[in-house]
């Protein structure tokens, strides 16, 4: 935002001084730019929301993405330890298919 001075119409500079914003001129003139200070408060407060928002997201996504651990083989690497889910595959009164997936080499299988 760009301000002039009253006075002379010249160019107001914005400094800041002990945390306040202040518009200065050359020929002297300064005010207190509280409109500023607002906006910035304004803006402050839109980016911790943002801030909120992304965050739930992530941890949304995290308990998405976890699914129980079980003691399984894995066919790739032998590691006995895999995560499985269950996915209903095509029609409904078709049983649902149960996938691993190792923990340690991520490889995924499913098992009828
Ligand atoms: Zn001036
Ligand atoms: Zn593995």
């Amino acid at each position: 935002m760009i301000q002039f001075c009253p006075k002379c119409d010249g160019l107001l500079r914005k400094q800041v001084i002990n945390g306040k914003v202040y518009l200065e001129c050359k020929c002297g003139y300064k005010i207190e730019a509280k409109e500023d200070k607002e906006n910035l408060k304004k803006r402050v407060q839109r980016k911790k929301e943002s801030l909120e928002k992304n965050l739930i997201i992530v941890t949304q996504e995290d308990k998405i993405s976890i699914h129980p651990k079980v003691i399984r083989t894995c066919p790739k690497c032998g590691h006995e330890e895999a995560e499985t889910w269950q996915e209903q595959t095509r029609s409904a009164d078709e049983p649902s298919t149960h996938f691993f997936r190792c923990l340690k080499c991520r490889y995924t299988w499913r098992e009828y």
